[in-house]
């Protein structure tokens, strides 16, 4: 039979898979472990679904198998099994699609922090491949539930794999390792050892629902022996069948008993991650619903998370049996990173079923929740800072969409959990520590938007603000802008653009008299400017803002040049615009030249033009925008330079 190839990509990544992780190969039992518990979990919720009362979950086990002599390691399960489309599906492809994308997304990331990428990696290794870490040929036989044939999967690694019709008895999966060759570096065969198999269940299994079985030898005393005085009787060994994993769920255990690593490592088996969660939240409570919930804030983003595939929800557990893996009703959308489970005897099984009823029940639940997780990010916020940005930085992104979403209804739970950079601190900052600095005299809470921090505290709109000692917010992230306009305050405080044409009101009553007074002077000029530009403004005024430069860009109304810039980028097209102003700085030499060329009489108010044209586009370049027609823009240049020869 010909032989299939893994799909390219995964074809790397098996590659680098295998030979990048060389310090963990032991998890790969607890991988398989744990991906035969989803599918005893599966195989039950699925029978409920149908009704089919033959199912019993007393019957439910994983067994291990050792032959020392063959070097195997076989590990079989009675859940769900697979059909031959999904043997190819699952176990044909490592990820399936936007897999190359979030490896590069990562790799990005990795470089910046001068790491290697291979950590990235570990998101797939953690799964079914990881066999390959310590097997040289890998063979799934699996009879999916509800059918009546068998199909065996094979490969021996990088190079592919066969699928083909085979026996099997009962429904389930049954997974045969054949162990490598000892080399130098590794002892493969240890896998093979009772006394080691043991303690990698207790170490990452212990709390697995079902029971993890292995024939043991063990020795009695040998039947009808007479035991002489002093003398120890003869012993016969016999082999038994034995439950290596105490299977009591982790929640259901005293917490003075689970020790953190506990949390961990169940976390980390039972959610499919590499790394340690950052928090733990267990809460019990007693009351119309009774529940427990065990809840974890992961480390770092999951791959799928900022895609359509990315589903959250918590594990839904009646009395310790998980009846829905992905309850999504339990968590809002702006905590959907949190990973957990919610055990409650208070819900029947048929939750599906009976879904009016329990809709009450869980909405209470997650009301509760969404109080929890709230409460403990913002003790993340206040103990451990370093933490809490490193976690910002990960999931603040959708805690800012929460904030944007159904009209900024959610502000009072997650207002006071975002952070932006500030002009002062050159750091993240609470909207809590913003406020705290504010004087009297101050009226707005100033942000400033733009690509990055070094190009928005080069912007001249920024100058006259920290001049007056404010501190300014500055925005880099698209939606920053939009959150902040829809929430419009925090405490009472204005959120306020620098780049917003009113801003001058919180100039004195002295400077704006001058301003105006400017403006009188030089009507005609700003006429002439504002006639030139046409409708690429909507107005041309003198600045009581900049100190060095001699323009800027500011807008007028709800929308500033950045949302301009994120609006148009999207698909549909918008051709959404800002009302510009351009904002000509009175005591800059340049005025004077307009000034002077103005009144020169007819002959030089082409050059005039030019300047305001010039002028205009410096403006655009200033804001981070591109001039409107650069060969123009670049002639006006270049007839500048060419005048210097006339004098
Ligand atoms: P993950 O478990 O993170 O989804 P894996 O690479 O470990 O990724 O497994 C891929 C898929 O193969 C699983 O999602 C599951 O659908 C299927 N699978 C693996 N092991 C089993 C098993 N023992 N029984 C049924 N399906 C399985």
């Amino acid at each position: 039979m010909a032989k299939k190839q893994f799909k390219a990509e995964s074809k790397k990544l098996l590659d680098l898979m295998i030979n990048s992780i060389y310090t963990h190969k032991e998890i790969f039992l607890r991988e398989l472990i744990s991906n035969a518990s989803d599918a005893l979990d599966k195989l039950y919720y699925q029978s409920l679904q149908s009704g089919d009362t033959g199912i019993k979950r007393s019957d439910f086990h994983i067994r291990i198998d050792v032959d020392k002599e063959a070097r195997t390691l076989l590990i079989s399960d009675n859940g769900i099994g697979m059909t031959r489309e999904e043997l190819e599906a699952n176990l044909g492809t490592i990820a399936k699609s936007g897999s190359m994308a979030f490896k590069e997304e990562h790799a990005g990331e990795a470089a910046e922090k001068g790491k290697k990428g291979v950590d990235i990696i570990g998101q797939f290794g953690v799964g079914f491949y990881s066999a390959f870490m310590v097997a040289d040929e890998v063979t799934v036989t699996s009879r999916a539930y509800g059918t009546e044939e068998a199909h065996v999967w094979n490969s021996r690694g990088a190079d592919g794999y066969t699928v083909s019709p085979a026996e099997k008895a009962g429904t389930g999966t049954e997974i045969l390792l054949h162990i490598k060759a000892d080399a130098e570096d590794e002892n493969y065969s240890r896998f093979l050892e009772e006394y080691t198999i043991r303690n990698l269940i207790r170490k990452y299994s212990d709390y697995i629902r079902y029971p993890i079985q292995m024939m043991v030898e063990k020795h009695r005393p040998e039947e009808g022996a007479q035991t002489e005085e002093g003398k120890a009787p003869e012993m016969e060994s016999y082999m038994e069948l034995e439950t290596l994993n105490t299977m009591e769920p982790i929640w259901k255990r005293q917490k003075s008993k689970v020790k953190p690593e506990d949390y961990n490592e169940y976390y980390k088996s039972k959610f499919g991650d590499y790394q340690d969660p950052v928090r733990v939240i267990r809460t019990s409570v007693e009351g119309v619903s009774s529940y427990t919930a065990l809840l974890f804030i992961p480390g770092h983003v999951p791959y799928d998370y900022y895609t359509k595939d990315y589903e959250k929800g918590l594990q839904l557990y009646s009395s310790g049996v998980m009846i829905m893996d992905k309850c999504k009703e339990l968590l809002p959308d702006y905590f959907n990173f949190v990973k957990g489970l919610v055990d409650s005897q208070d819900l029947s099984l048929n939750i599906s079923r009976e879904t009016l009823q329990h809709d009450r029940q869980l909405r209470n639940i997650a009301r509760n929740l969404e109080k929890k997780i709230k409460k403990e990010l913002a003790d993340f916020l206040k103990n451990d800072r370093a933490g809490y940005e490193a976690f910002f930085r990960n999931f603040g992104r959708q805690l800012k969409y929460g904030l944007y979403d159904d009209f900024g209804m959610h502000k009072d739970v997650l207002a006071d959990l975002v952070l932006f950079y500030s002009s002062m601190e050159k750091k993240m900052i609470t909207l809590d520590e913003y406020i705290a600095k504010m004087g009297e005299e101050q009226k707005f809470i100033y942000y400033a938007a733009g690509e990055s921090v070094e190009k928005i505290d080069m912007l001249p709109q920024t100058e006259f603000i920290k001049d007056k000692g404010y501190e300014i917010l500055y925005l880099t992230d698209e939606i920053d802008e939009f959150v902040l306009q829809m929430i419009r305050d925090y405490k009472e405080k204005e959120f306020k653009s620098v780049s917003a044409e009113d801003i001058s009101s919180e100039e004195s009553a002295d400077m704006q008299t001058k301003i105006r007074q400017a403006e009188e002077e030089n009507k005609e000029l700003l006429d002439f400017i504002r006639n030139t530009l046409g409708d690429r403004v909507t107005d041309v005024k003198l600045s009581p803002r900049l100190k060095d430069s001699a323009v800027c860009l500011t807008t007028k109304g709800g929308i500033s040049l950045e949302m301009e810039k994120v609006l148009n980028a999207m698909p549909q097209d918008q051709h959404i615009r800002a009302e510009r102003i351009l904002e000509l700085n009175p005591d800059h030499p340049v005025m004077e030249t307009l000034r002077s060329a103005f009144s020169a009489g007819e002959e030089k108010k082409d050059m005039v033009k030019t300047y305001a044209d010039l002028l205009y586009n410096q403006a655009l370049l200033i804001s981070g925008l591109t001039v409107e027609d650069p060969a123009t823009f670049a002639k006006e240049i270049c007839s500048l330079i060419a005048a210097q020869n006339d004098k």
